[in-house]
């Protein structure tokens, strides 16, 4: 059997990925950016992904190749495909994942709900954009955007004049993404996994909650959600995942609008933040089932028996790490499952999270709220 599996990033999704590995008795080597990755306790080589000898180098000594991030260039997965390398997601699915106008122009073509959007690459096509949409639209930039960085709510072409410079806009591949802006109550993510033996497995909808662009809270499932919506998003993953022929995890980023319609925002082939609460929530966690799926494993259970409720720990400051706080929290809180993913702290950034199990999603949100306060040593 197949069983080394090479992932090109050294992130905490990388890291994630190691237990499991081990628990299957997976070979996991990983091509990480730096010396002291996340993903570290893993083997480990270093080196440059968008540099084609280094991830051929890399590809020799494993059966198949998968992803902590979207961003390695196209041109060398592809030349890894040529070469006969299994690459899971092939780079014709993951294209749909590093490109938000390709991904809009497929999910168009397989009648997968979209919000109205344009292409647009003038002041002149915009303005026509925001006449018809407006008086509030969003833009994006097609590539390189994470975080919300690359997304702004303008009234104006002119907000966006710095990217429509003509040396921005080719740097940006010569168009950017206009979209309606969309009234809605609530996001979701409809987390999903399929194996080249075309098996598809979807845990249940969960509701994300961002703060200044960035993941804070996951609901899982999402409270309220009715059977109808919650079929709904299983259907659109699946459409998805099978016509863009998706390999391993498949996260499909969701609005709810105010008039109960779900319209997918974006997509990610990888394991995903929506999904860490599957770690201890499901019977199967996002990390296995995404191993399981690359090496065209059978998939796993993705059923949970209790509620989950996953919050992120986001640095508060730039020297102090809450491993420091371990002992009170653990002691206050000993339903609280703590993360942390080896990286220095630094103000925002993903350090780690908790998941809390419970019956109610209420009372799961205030332990997990309560114990990360007290890891953060914030109020
Ligand atoms: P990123 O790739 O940086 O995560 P997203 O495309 O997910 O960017 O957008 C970031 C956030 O901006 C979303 O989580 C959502 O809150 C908001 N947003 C994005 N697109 C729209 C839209 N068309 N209408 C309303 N809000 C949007």
């Amino acid at each position: 059997m197949a069983n080394r599996v090479g992932v090109i990033g050294g992130g905490q999704l990388a890291r994630m990925m190691t237990v499991p590995a081990i628990n299957l008795g997976l070979e996991l080597k990983v091509l990480a950016e730096t010396e002291n990755s996340s993903a570290s306790l893993a083997t480990t080589v270093v080196g440059d992904y968008t540099h084609l000898q280094t991830v051929l180098d890399f590809s020799e000594g494993v059966d198949v190749i998968t992803f902590d991030h979207e961003h390695v260039p196209l041109h060398i997965l592809e030349a890894l495909e040529k070469k006969g390398k299994s690459v899971q997601p092939p780079s014709r699915a993951l294209a749909h994942a590093q490109n938000k106008l390709v991904m809009r122009k497929a999910l168009a073509r397989i009648g997968a709900p979209n919000p109205n959007w344009r292409a647009v690459s003038s002041k002149e096509q915009l303005e026509e954009f925001i006449a018809e949409f407006g008086p509030e639209v969003i833009v994006k930039t097609p590539i390189g955007g994470y975080d919300g960085k690359g997304v702004r709510v303008v009234s104006s072409a002119s907000q966006v004049s710095d990217w429509l410079e003509p040396s921005s806009l080719s740097a940006l591949g010569g168009e950017l993404l206009a979209e309606e802006k969309v009234q809605f109550t609530r996001e979701l993510a409809q987390l999903s996994a399929r194996n080249s033996s075309g098996e598809f497995k979807a845990w249940p909808i969960v509701e994300t909650r961002q703060k200044n662009g960035v993941c804070s809270e996951v609901l899982a499932p999402a409270p309220n959600a009715s059977k109808e919506l919650s079929l709904e998003a299983i259907k659109i993953a699946e459409l998805i995942s099978s016509s863009l022929e998706v390999t391993g995890n498949l996260a499909v980023e969701m609005f709810e609008t105010t008039d109960g319609r779900l319209l997918v925002n974006e997509l990610a082939m990888r394991p995903h933040n929506s999904g860490h609460f599957s770690i201890e929530g499901a019977t199967t966690s996002q990390f296995e089932q995404h191993l399981r799926a690359v090496l065209d494993l059978p998939l796993g259970d993705t059923s949970m028996d209790q509620v989950a409720v996953m919050v992120n720990l986001l640095g508060v400051s730039n020297d102090k790490d809450f491993v420091d706080n371990y002992e009170l929290v653990m002691k206050a809180f000993p339903a609280a499952k703590i993360h942390a993913y080896g990286k220095s702290p630094r103000v925002g950034r993903k350090l780690g999270h908790i998941t809390v199990l419970d019956k109610s999603i209420d009372s799961a949100l205030a332990t997990a709220n309560q114990a990360r306060s007290a890891v953060l040593g914030v109020n």
